[in-house]
């Protein structure tokens, strides 16, 4: 099934995002996390390409079809441009196709020093375009709520927006924020702009203090005083520190669905337990 219709019924969306298993890590353990993710019923599973400008082979579709084939959830996944050729993405793409995959988040990727981008795609508007043509998928995009990191203001990188809308992204992803205002002001702007697609905001829980600190140095996601708070009384006690932030992460999404998102994206971090926790408080109010 394609994203696009999952929306539109009322109800609030549920999906999770997973990534593949690093390198030093056994492969298997991410078969084990998505089959415990299917008890949280969500509408999709998405899974990430290269995160970080790692390489890619495609153990991304064949983890994505393993959702769609095998655990009969709804998959999507992550595909980056910047460090691929346009006859890498025809590979990746066919790949896809092949495995039954429907949906695609279309992404520019962050640039890494390392890899120097190829060009044949500058921007994740380029890759939407591309895909629109060359096959029948759903395409989703990424949003920032508190703007892009290289974007020189919000009306520029919203601008840039509507252009992956206008490209054919029929639906979009939040980057993770730990203020609802802010996700609700964007929203607004979003809106004002024309972007008239499904947005679901990205909710990361704190699962421990280095992962968050290096979210924030990556994303520039701003910190309530409260979230500061959190983290200050519970940062060397690891089991404290986890309750909190499936309390934070409850709260914001209680929030969010109260003030009438379209979904809830949950980046799980591979953590079944705490995406358990999450949505254990919250199914209630997904109906
Ligand atoms: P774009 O939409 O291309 O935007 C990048 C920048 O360029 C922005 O500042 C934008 O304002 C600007 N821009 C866009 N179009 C133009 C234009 N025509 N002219 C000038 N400037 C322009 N990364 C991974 O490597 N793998 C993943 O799996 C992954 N998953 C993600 C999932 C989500 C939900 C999110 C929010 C991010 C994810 N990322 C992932 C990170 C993402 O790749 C980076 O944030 C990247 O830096 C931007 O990607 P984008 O697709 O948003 O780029």
């Amino acid at each position: 099934m394609k994203i696009s219709q999952l929306f539109g019924n009322g109800k609030c969306v549920f999906s999770c995002e997973v990534f593949p298993p690093k390198k030093n890590m056994p492969a298997d353990t991410i078969y084990t996390t998505l089959d415990s993710l299917k008890a949280l019923d969500p509408a999709f599973i998405s899974v990430t390409y290269g995160a970080g400008g790692t390489d890619g082979d495609n153990i991304t579709g064949e983890i994505a079809s393993y959702i769609k084939n095998e655990l009969g959830v709804e998959s999507c996944a992550h595909l980056t441009c910047v460090s691929n050729t346009r006859e890498d993405i025809d590979i990746l793409l066919d790949d896809l196709k092949k495995r039954g995959i429907e949906n695609i988040l279309a992404l520019r990727g962050d640039i890494n020093p390392e890899r120097p981008p190829k060009h044949d795609f500058n921007y994740a508007c380029e890759l939407i375009s591309y895909i629109r043509e060359k096959g029948d998928f759903h395409i989703s995009a990424a949003c920032y709520p508190e703007c892009h990191i290289e974007a020189p203001d919000m009306i520029t990188d919203i601008r840039h927006l509507k252009e992956k809308v206008d490209a054919g992204a029929e639906h979009l992803m939040s980057q993770l924020f730990f203020d609802n205002n802010i996700f609700f002001e964007f929203l607004e702007k979003a809106r004002i702009a024309g972007v008239n697609v499904p947005i679901e905001a990205g909710i990361m829980p704190v699962v421990n203090k280095k992962q968050i600190e290096r979210m924030v140095s990556m994303c520039g996601a701003s910190l309530p005083a409260k979230f500061s708070r959190m983290m200050a009384k519970y940062e060397n006690s690891p089991e404290a520190l986890r309750d909190a932030g499936i309390a934070y992460a409850v709260d914001q999404i209680t929030d969010l669905i109260a003030g009438g998102v379209d979904g809830i994206h949950l980046y799980t971090m591979n953590n079944p337990y705490v995406a358990e926790k999450i949505y254990s408080a919250v199914k209630g109010l997904l109906k």
